[in-house]
């Protein structure tokens, strides 16, 4: 397989970051988390104090450093891998990433990223998984897929997810910050959180996740049984 871009958007709680890492690691891909980005911005602008003025996005923006070192997030260099989970910074993340500023300054980091990895082939491609993948930062990508769920299969499976770590929560409280969340990011101007015309949608709400990463690798692999042997 040439280096190929995988696009996985859809809206949160969907499990994007699940299927997209196995399917990266499978794949030899670089993953990428560019929610973990949005994050870190809003972490870092709730630290210096959440200016909206142009000037202060934009240095934001561009003064901000994030790395991704195995599976932790370091912005700024301090480790923020568990931070920026939180309830807060998930609401903040959502609110920063209606700024076209920022939006810009991300859609250039993640594509020089790819363009780093695909100079240095140290990878076979790269997952990316987000909102606007597919539609706006790589349009061309090989293959683009539209993970999508209810919001309440979402909400029931936040809520499970913070059971087992021991942390509870509220069920209606999730869902609502939940469609909160879809609704600032569907409705925002900029790149709004949509399937690409040309997307595969895959409704993860009636399949497990094993079930779910199955399906796009045979997508993906039998893509490139397809193109080698030569059948359009
Ligand atoms: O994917 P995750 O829930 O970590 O993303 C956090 C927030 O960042 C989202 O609610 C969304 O507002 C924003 N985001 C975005 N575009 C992306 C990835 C995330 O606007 N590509």
């Amino acid at each position: 397989m040439g280096f190929k871009i995988i696009a996985i958007d859809g809206p949160t709680g969907v499990g994007k970051s699940t299927i997209a890492r196995q399917l990266a690691a499978k794949l030899d891909c670089l993953y990428v988390d560019t929610g973990a980005m949005f994050r870190c911005l809003a972490w870092s602008w709730a630290a210096h104090g959440c200016q909206e003025s142009d000037e202060s996005l934009e240095k934001l923006g561009d003064q901000t450093r994030i790395v991704f070192e195995h599976e932790k997030v370091i912005c700024d260099d301090t480790d923020v891998t568990q931070e920026i989970r939180t309830e807060r910074i998930s609401a903040q993340a959502s609110k920063i990433s209606r700024f076209p500023l920022i939006r810009e300054v991300m859609k250039k980091q993640q594509r020089s990223l790819v363009e780093e990895v695909r100079k240095s082939s140290s990878y076979r491609g790269a997952v990316l998984e987000g909102r606007d993948i597919g539609t706006v930062v790589f349009p061309a990508a090989e293959f683009k897929f539209y993970v999508d769920a209810s919001p309440e299969i979402r909400a029931k499976r936040r809520l499970l997810q913070l059971q087992e770590r021991g942390e509870g929560g509220n069920y209606e409280e999730i869902l609502s910050a939940l469609r909160k969340r879809d609704f600032q990011d569907q409705n925002r101007k900029m790149a709004p959180l949509k399937p690409a015309d040309d997307a595969i949608i895959v409704d993860t709400g009636k399949l497990c996740a094993d079930e779910v990463l199955k399906h796009l690798l045979n997508r993906v692999l039998n893509e490139k049984e397809v193109s080698q042997s030569g059948v359009q």
